[in-house]
């Protein structure tokens, strides 16, 4: 009569959950389904667009998962949740019991969005390079590849979206390839929003290094793309068309589709959750978590999932043992590197309380806008510690 967790999704959020599942109760069974047997990380996948880093450091697999924490993985992909009968369905026709599931399928593109734009033209010509992979590769060759002196595009969407920092850390390095491979280009970053995440520091390091290089236009002064035309390489701005020689479009998200297909998410397109277990308050037994579900004040990122899947997995375990789940204190941190040996951070704790889940003040924080150079330093440094440690914790 043994008890059975399934996860779907290996990535910050299912692999967190699945490895600390099996580390603080061995007793409970857990199957691991995802498609992918190597995943690609979104962390440090700028590193590879900017030449710092190639795809083979940010690959992991699933190997010590299965070996060392005895996780049942399955290569396949979830087409069907069943929440009454406890069950899920497999692409390959398998059908898998649980006792209970968690779902951390991350995100999806709203490709309708941008007129002319497609996931066909995303796997092609405009990548979005937001979920790590091929589209990583493609950006990649793509900027190796531009004309000295053509424009790299890069379109962030409004809020909210997966790593709120990310754009703005893809200027930084893609400026810094830029500088040294293709002086006479420059980046344009269309956005639609009016602000967007540790904008004072990002502006200081951009003056500093990139100010010839990086361009930002908001929402209100012609940051808003409404079209693409991929044959032509332009996109439409409020003030005319723009041409590109590399165009990032990253449209607009919502949560992955096997949620959407499960009915978990609300008319916002996320899933709202119980904060103290990340239990969906549409279906019980089912708990979402990282990117899709709604958790507050905390943004979408790598380390905010693999946060949730440590408090999931916690409660998880209470509720089996018919305890009660304890209220969750949980972390963030995020790194965004500007150049080489320059990088910038934000951090926060949070807590519950009536309003949800809320940053605890005084206990975060961003790097001072007057950091001096060892600071900063110090700040990339910590950078590529903070991705050898975390991807030890989830996949190692
Ligand atoms: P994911 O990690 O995307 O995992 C989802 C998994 O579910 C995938 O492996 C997918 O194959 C699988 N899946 C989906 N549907 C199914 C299905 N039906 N059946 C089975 N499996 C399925 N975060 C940080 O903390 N720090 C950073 O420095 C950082 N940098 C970033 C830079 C960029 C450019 C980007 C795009 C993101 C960055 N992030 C960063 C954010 C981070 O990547 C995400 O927040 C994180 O991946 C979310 O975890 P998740 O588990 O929700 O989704």
């Amino acid at each position: 009569n043994q008890k059975k967790v399934v996860v779907v999704g290996g990535g910050f959020g299912g692999a967190s959950a699945a490895k600390y599942i099996r580390k603080l109760d061995p007793s409970i069974a857990v199957t691991l389904i995802e498609p992918n047997s190597t995943f690609y990380t979104c962390p440090f996948s700028n590193w590879v667009m900017g030449g710092l880093k190639e795809m083979s450091d940010i690959a992991q697999t699933f190997d010590v998962l299965k070996n060392k924490y005895n996780v049942d993985v399955i290569h396949d992909t979830v087409t069907g949740i069943d929440p009454i009968n406890h069950s899920v369905t497999l692409q390959g026709g398998k059908e898998v019991k649980y006792d209970r599931l968690i779902v951390s399928p991350g995100i999806d593109f709203n490709y309708e969005a941008v007129e002319g734009y497609s996931e066909e033209v995303a796997n092609t010509k405009m990548p979005h390079a937001y979920k790590a992979g091929p589209q990583t590769e493609l950006i990649t060759r793509q900027l190796k590849e531009m004309k000295d002196g053509d424009n790299v595009l890069i379109c962030p969407p409004g809020n909210p979206f997966r790593c709120p920092p990310g754009p703005y850390e893809r200027a930084s390095l893609i400026a810094h390839f830029l500088k040294k491979n293709k002086p006479n280009s420059k980046i344009i970053i269309l956005d639609d929003k009016e602000k967007f995440s540790k904008q004072g520091l990002f502006m200081k390091g951009w003056e500093r290094l990139y100010s010839d290089i990086i361009e930002w236009r908001s929402g209100s002064m012609g940051g808003k793309v409404s079209a693409v035309d991929p044959e032509a390489m332009t996109v439409e701005t409020e003030f005319g068309p723009e041409k590109g020689g590399v165009i990032n479009i990253i449209p607009p998200q919502m949560a992955g589709k096997i949620a959407r297909d499960a009915g978990l998410t609300d008319s916002s397109g996320w899933c709202p959750v119980n904060p103290i277990t990340f239990e969906s308050t549409i279906h019980s037994g089912v708990h979402v978590i990282g990117d899709a579900c709604i958790a507050g004040a905390m943004p979408k990122s790598g380390f905010a999932a693999s946060s949730q899947g440590k408090v999931a997995a916690a409660g998880i375990i209470r509720l089996m043992q018919g305890k009660v789940p304890a209220p969750p204190s949980l972390v963030n941190t995020c790194y965004s590197l500007v150049a080489p040996g320059y990088a910038i951070s934000v951090a926060a704790v949070y807590k519950l309380t009536s309003d949800g889940i809320v940053s605890i003040k005084g206990a975060g924080g961003l790097t001072p806008m007057d950091a001096d150079d060892d600071q900063l330093s110090e700040e990339a440094t910590y950078a590529r510690g903070w991705y050898k440690n975390i991807s030890q914790d989830i996949w190692g």
